[in-house]
């Protein structure tokens, strides 16, 4: 196995302790989905619903307006960045854009991220942070005397993504109770759906795992799906599950993980979701991904009514306003 070895600074369980429920969130770090019970989702979701409503009738309020949002990427970022800027935006409050270039600021110099963290919330009343290494989110939150969430630990956890993903399937069909979820990909380094399946596991699914050999998800996230009593399976074919499956979670090879891109070669091109597979898919479903696709979905889907995920960007805005208005106090 050439694959960096996945080594976790701290332990996630640890932040189950500083779970809250309801509308406690004001000044919270948001590391882990492990913080997040049934409760609390059903409250973000509920405001994300009235984030989503706000944006179609008027675009913006000033509900975050005179605070400070610090985005401060070491990974490069498309979605994540520009949709916590729009967030921030559209509740009227400003971004400290550090997204591009980080190799241009003071981290090149070799300043440490305590360090960096400590001058930022200087400036801001909280801090998205993105970063190659697992646990580094949790460093700067032990830092930061403002909140810091976690935009991607390395291939630890995204757990804003996982909260739009969870919301999207919502929202698409209706209910989480009682659905078939096949996640397909890299399961070892894609941390959506580490943090996806953590999320799911508050529900009464049944999960399908389907991967080459060398993409397992983690034993570790593997044993708490056990440990929930959750219906699991793994595979390495997707017409195992294609038709089943009421929501398909479809990732990327993470070639950024792999420390031998030879090895990265083998497998980049091991899935690809056609219309083909499609006709065997059940009418009443949805494709996700997290984006960016790689060639894992063809195009030709994309005017599928069953592909959602463009639908699943736009909602990662609304949960993201509905997080910044509940960790800065105002939701
Ligand atoms: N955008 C997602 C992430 O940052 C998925 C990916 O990069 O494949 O984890």
């Amino acid at each position: 196995m050439v694959i960096e070895k996945l080594k976790p600074l701290f332990n996630y369980e640890e932040l189950q302790e500083k779970s809250v429920s309801g509308n406690g969130m004001a000044g919270m770090d948001i590391l882990s989905v492990q913080q997040f019970d049934r409760e609390m989702l059903a409250y973000i979701f509920a405001r994300a619903r009235e984030m989503r409503e706000m944006v179609q009738r008027v675009g913006e309020v000033d509900l975050l307006k005179g605070n400070v949002l610090t985005a401060l990427f070491y990974e490069p970022s498309t979605r994540t960045s520009s949709s916590f800027i729009a967030a921030m935006e559209r509740l009227g409050g400003a971004v400290i854009p550090i997204t591009q270039g980080v190799q241009f600021s003071s981290v090149s110099k070799g300043e440490t991220l305590a360090d960096t963290v400590r001058t930022l919330e200087q400036y801001s009343d909280a801090i998205v942070l993105r970063h190659p290494q697992i646990g580094s989110a949790k460093l700067a939150a032990d830092y930061s005397a403002v909140p810091v969430i976690n935009a991607g630990d390395g291939a630890g956890e995204h757990p804003t993504q996982a909260l739009l993903d969870l919301f999207t399937i919502r929202e698409e069909l209706g209910h989480v109770d009682g659905l078939r979820v096949a996640m397909v990909g890299d399961l070892r380094n894609g941390r959506t759906v580490h943090s996806l399946t953590k999320l799911l596991l508050h529900f009464d699914v049944s999960l399908r795992f389907v991967s080459p050999e060398i993409l397992r998800l983690p034993l570790n996230i593997m044993n708490q799906v056990i440990d929930a009593g959750i219906d699991s399976r793994e595979t390495h074919d997707v017409a195992d599950v294609i038709d089943n499956a009421d929501v398909l979670y479809v990732t990327r090879v993470q070639k950024e993980r792999f420390a031998d891109l030879a090895q990265y070669e083998e497998v980049k091109n091991h899935y690809e979701i056609t219309p083909d597979l499609m006709k065997r898919a059940k009418e009443k479903m949805v494709i996700m991904h997290p984006l960016p696709r790689v060639g894992e979905i063809h195009y030709a889907i994309d005017d599928d009514p069953r592909a959602a995920y463009f639908r699943q960007v736009q909602n990662g805005m609304y949960i993201r306003m509905a997080l910044l208005a509940a960790v800065l106090g105002r939701a």
